[in-house]
């Protein structure tokens, strides 16, 4: 079985013999867990075990320790996809031990992905942050990027925020957009989705058309917001990243996002 181990918020990865890196792999875990491991579930005909490591868990010739973001880079795609759904599953169950309605200590149940609670019965599943990303075009040649005070790097990327209640995912857009740009835009469209496991989120992607304003930013939430040419981007986010894809599929093929 395939092990994706935790230390400190980061996975463990063996070397590959001919170089590179890629998940341990035996009927054993790789190093000392810090508690019983849990199944990864819906993960096709591999088993896949994920557990946080005990404290003790150090690099060595044979294992190094890596953020997960940047994994991506180093693991075939189907272990970066787990791995992130690793992540999930351990963060859930550091933050399901406790019943959200009484308060009385969970237990685990017969399903893989889920607790209840013995005394008022409620049921803890996973919870998911959802979020929207919003490229917004100006014409053929302009899309607007911003900076967050949030990111680590100087990357530029695009508007995002999460969904509130009682909203849809347009009128999240628009409202995102409007608060941290004071811009208006129409043509709201969907684009695609990405699991972003940092901690527990769901990424929806969506184009949209300039329609008025002016930029005005949100200055708790951006330090900086403008509309870029082909000609003059700022750095870009990771090429993991859905908002990347987003500006790359503008990059190559304008036309196929508008309209
Ligand atoms: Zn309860």
């Amino acid at each position: 079985m395939y092990w994706f181990i935790f230390c400190d918020n980061r996975l463990l990865l063996e070397k590959k013999e001919k170089g590179g890196y890629t998940i341990p792999f035996g009927k054993h875990p790789p190093v000392p867990l810090s508690a019983n491991p849990l199944t990864v579930p819906d993960t096709g005909d591999m088993v896949c075990q994920t557990g946080t490591a005990d404290v003790s868990a150090e690099e060595t010739d044979r294992y190094i320790l890596v953020a997960l973001r940047a994994s991506w880079d180093m693991l075939e795609p189907r272990f970066y996809l787990i791995a992130g759904k690793a992540s999930q599953l351990l963060y859930w169950e550091r933050h399901s031990r406790f019943c959200t309605a009484c308060g009385t200590a969970t237990e685990s149940s017969p399903l893989p992905v889920m607790r209840f609670c013995p005394s008022c019965r409620h049921e803890l599943y996973p919870f998911i942050s959802i979020a929207i990303l919003a490229l917004v075009r100006k014409g053929d040649e302009e899309i607007l990027l911003v900076r967050a005070r949030n990111f680590k790097g100087a990357f530029h990327g695009l508007v995002a925020g999460f969904l509130e209640i009682g909203e849809t995912l347009e009128e999240c857009v628009a409202r995102e957009v409007k608060e941290e740009t004071g811009l208006d835009v129409c043509n709201i469209t969907y684009f695609g989705n990405q699991s972003w496991p940092f901690p527990s989120g769901l990424m929806v992607g969506f184009t949209a058309d300039y329609a008025g304003g002016e930029i005005k930013l949100q200055e708790d939430e951006l330090t900086d917001g403008a509309f870029y040419n082909r000609g003059n981007l700022p750095p870009l986010p990771l090429k993991s990243s859905l908002a990347r894809q987003m500006i790359d599929g503008w990059l190559t093929h304008p036309s196929s996002l508008s309209k």
